[in-house]
């Protein structure tokens, strides 16, 4: 199967909500025939940030898509000012201004996206792309900012995706970096899946959801260079990459074949800017980062895991875990919500990886660890591979390379803590349940990381 035939072919999937996927050059005007067939469409949402984009040849975009749909109807243009977080204001002030239409036109890239999927409802959504930055298009899911957290929610698909490759080569190169980046996850988070099946904190793991991208890796790892180049060719084969990573995770019904550790770390350098005062990071940029680090602690844990040589997974007491996390989080803000939000969902980790067994579920997957390590062979990276790649595509492959860089204590502070923030297991969760994530262990990996040309 090669990618686009994948594409296809999950396009069809019953759990699939998402129509139609135009992926090409001069596909924009597809926007105003996809409107056009819809039953209603007299009352059109143009739902959009305040940034200009332009195509490759310079044409504007939102003028472009503006007088396409008035040939339709009444083009009511929702704009949300400045920099657009999809917190609860943002996302009612979005709601709102759509309500009286008959269809949501969404310009923009993945948080005008999330924020679409949401204030269009059960309507008709159809995304016009302004990059190819992130894997959350095409999926019924959006990462909101709640009581100052990051959470994923379920929203709705979007109907239908535009991707017109001029769009994606007039967008700023740093923005499909970021693209190549979020995708570059596949190297460790349906690894991250997977171990969670292993310990009872995931009875949904699909292989063929796990796989649905990550088979096409080599392919990804060759795109970087035409990615950096802004290649139109190379820009078009990353939207279908981040089309299907998106279906995968709809397929799945959760974000876990593109999620895992490397993601939980970005969310919480996010939280931490946020806590700060200060701009976040490209969400792809800083997970693409991330991953190296997460490939290294894979490795290293593998090893350990295949040589028989782990320690025994010990659940620590609740009252103990609960001033950890306290601990972790109550710096953020006075009143505690974040430590309260955090501490909700750990203790129902905790509770489960109590309720299951998960020491004794990893005690007996370790002692048939080859096994397993041939299944997550197919699932994991090389860290070495994924900084070429990075590197290759001229995005950061270092935290301080990012824009908008963390503080270093912060980033260390990110992965120490970062299995502390969500009802989740991945390898930090098993990592640190089995003694060997202190702040040394994840000093020492950073070490690693800069032998490599990655981490701090
Ligand atoms: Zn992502």
């Amino acid at each position: 199967m090669t990618l686009s035939s994948d594409l296809d072919h999950y396009l069809t999937h019953p759990l699939v909500g998402l129509d139609q996927v135009v992926i090409g050059p001069d596909v924009l005007d597809s926007v105003r025939d996809i409107v056009a067939a819809l039953p209603a469409h007299n009352n059109i949402a143009l739902l959009t940030d305040e940034d200009e984009y332009t195509t490759g040849s310079g044409t504007f975009l939102k003028p472009a898509v503006t007088g396409l749909l008035e040939t339709l109807g009444t083009v009511t243009k929702v704009v949300l000012p400045g920099h657009v977080h999809a917190d609860e204001a943002t996302v009612s002030a979005a709601t709102a201004g759509c309500e009286d239409a008959d269809v949501v036109v969404t310009i923009g890239s993945g948080t005008l996206c999330d924020i679409g999927k949401v204030a269009a409802g059960n309507r008709p959504h159809v995304v016009v792309q302004s990059a190819a930055s992130v894997n959350g298009f095409a999926d019924d899911q959006s990462v909101l900012l709640i009581n100052g957290v990051k959470r994923t929610a379920h929203s709705g698909w979007p109907s239908a995706l535009v991707v017109d490759s001029n769009v994606l080569e007039g967008a700023p190169a740093l923005l499909n970096r970021s693209g190549l980046g979020d995708m570059i996850s596949m190297f460790t988070a349906p690894a991250d899946w997977y171990l969670s099946s292993l310990v009872g904190m995931d009875r949904g793991f699909s292989a063929e959801a796990a796989t649905m991208t990550r088979r096409h890796g080599a392919e990804l790892l060759g795109l970087a260079e035409g990615v950096g180049a802004s290649d139109p060719d190379s820009l078009a084969t990353l939207a279908k990459f981040v089309t299907l990573s998106g279906i995968s995770m709809g397929v799945a019904g959760q974000t876990s074949p593109s999620s895992g550790m490397e993601h939980v770390v970005s969310h919480m350098l996010d939280m931490a800017n946020a806590a700060r005062g200060k701009d976040t990071a490209h969400h792809g940029a800083q997970v693409g980062v991330a991953t190296v680090v997460v490939a290294i602690l894979w490795r290293k844990m593998n090893e350990r895991l295949c040589a028989g040589n782990i320690d025994t997974l010990r659940l620590p007491e609740a009252a103990d875990a609960e001033r950890t996390v306290r601990e972790a989080f109550d710096w953020m803000d006075e009143a505690g919500a974040t430590s309260n939000e955090c501490w909700s969902d750990y203790s129902k980790k905790l509770e489960h990886l109590r309720w299951v067994d998960a020491g004794a579920k990893i005690r007996e997957a370790a002692g048939s660890w080859p096994a397993h390590a041939e299944v997550l062979s197919g699932l994991l990276g090389a860290p070495e591979d994924i900084v070429a790649a990075l590197r290759a595509a001229g995005a950061p492959t270092r935290f301080s390379e990012l824009e908008n860089p963390s503080k270093e204590d912060d980033v260390i502070w990110a992965l120490t803590n970062c299995h502390l923030m969500r009802n989740r297991f991945n390898i930090a969760d098993l990592a640190y349940l089995t003694g060997s994530w202190t702040k040394t262990d994840v000093l020492a990996a950073l070490s690693e990381a800069e032998r490599i040309g990655a981490g701090l």
